[in-house]
């Protein structure tokens, strides 16, 4: 049975981010890179460019992005495996890690599977009808594009996150409104009073969104009352989905510590989860900052306390 210094899975910022610095450091890491359960590289694989990661004063694609994180990792000798991992066993070391029947073990594990974000399953929004044609889960990724300039832009949710992505809009849009199915938000008092109070923001109280339509990009969406059950059409420029994100932990089978969300639990200032030798970094236990280039940060670290838990245990 072989043994891995390290298994990492997941392959955003995060995982490759860790893969760089394991390898470097001589661990000869092991890392999934998922195959069905989404492209290899996560969310930023579905983003066009990135003009936030520093480093790139031009902007980089998301794909490019990660194709030079996955080239770098391999040229320090990680081994890449694009498949899934569907299951995981923590209760004895070392850990095993299953992928199509296939098993390995490893002595750590650095888990950064990501979250994906939440999409309304709508007529007009999903993959191969106008999502990333005007549609999107993303408002910091994607919300600078020349098409959402000047435009009536539609962002549907009231948490936190929709409060935060319809401000940011408001520096493009011609203005922006919030569509929430109830009439109150869930966001933080402070958020919802900057939000109220902002001059290019129209709140669309008890909404729901059933449709968005358009021939290349989006043209319209349709409102539907939560209380009359009348539909209203509407025109728009963009929509942009913010009604939570899932954190991709099923694969756990709860062997780890996870908030209400499902978000991985990590000790304060650390990547380490209460398993010792297992780590969790980068949006799967980031339920704040989900960014690329946090998740990177993340991944670092994990990577590096992955490497004194070895030493401290005297392998590798
Ligand atoms: P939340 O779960 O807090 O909010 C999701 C919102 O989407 C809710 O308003 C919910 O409506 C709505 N929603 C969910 N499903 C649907 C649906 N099918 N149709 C229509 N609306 C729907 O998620 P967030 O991503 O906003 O926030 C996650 C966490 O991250 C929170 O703890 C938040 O405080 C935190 N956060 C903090 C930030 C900050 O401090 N700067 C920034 C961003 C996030 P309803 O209210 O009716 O349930």
């Amino acid at each position: 049975m072989e043994e891995r210094n390290v298994i990492i899975i997941g392959s955003g910022p995060a995982g490759y981010a860790a893969a760089i610095y394991a390898a470097r450091a001589n661990l000869k890491p092991l890392l999934f890179e998922g195959f069905y359960s989404g492209p290899a590289g996560g969310q930023l694989m579905t983003t066009t460019e990135v003009e936030n990661y520093p480093g790139f004063p031009e902007g980089i694609t998301g794909p490019d992005l990660m194709q030079n994180f996955r080239k770098q990792a391999i040229r320090f000798g990680t081994e890449c495996i694009t498949k899934d991992v569907d299951e995981v066993d923590f209760s004895s070391h070392p850990y095993k890690v299953v992928s199509q029947k296939i098993e390995y073990f490893a002595h750590t594990v650095i888990i950064s599977t990501g979250a994906t974000a939440k999409r309304l399953d709508i007529t007009g929004a999903r993959d191969g009808e106008l999502w990333q044609k005007g549609v999107s889960a993303c408002a910091v990724c994607d919300g600078a594009m020349p098409i959402f300039r000047d435009k009536e832009l539609f962002v549907v949710g009231g948490g936190d996150t929709a409060v935060e992505e319809a401000l940011f809009l408001t520096k493009y849009a011609k203005r922006v409104n919030l569509v929430h199915r109830r009439d109150e938000l869930r966001a933080s008092q402070i958020m919802a009073d900057r939000l109220k109070n902002h001059p290019k923001v129209n709140i669309l109280w008890n909404k729901e969104m059933v449709e968005v339509s358009g021939s290349t990009v989006v043209e319209s969406v349709s409102l539907k009352d939560t209380q009359s059950q009348e539909i209203s059409k509407h025109d728009a420029g963009g929509v942009f989905f913010a009604i939570g994100h899932s954190p991709n932990t099923a694969f756990l089978n709860n062997q780890l510590k996870l908030d209400n969300v499902g978000y991985i639990l990590t000790e304060a200032d650390s990547t380490r989860t209460p398993i010792e030798g297992v780590f969790a970094c980068g949006d799967v236990q980031d339920a704040i900052y989900r960014q690329a280039v946090s998740a990177a940060g993340s991944g670092c670290m994990a990577a590096l306390d992955a490497e004194r838990w070895l030493t401290h245990n005297g392998i590798g």
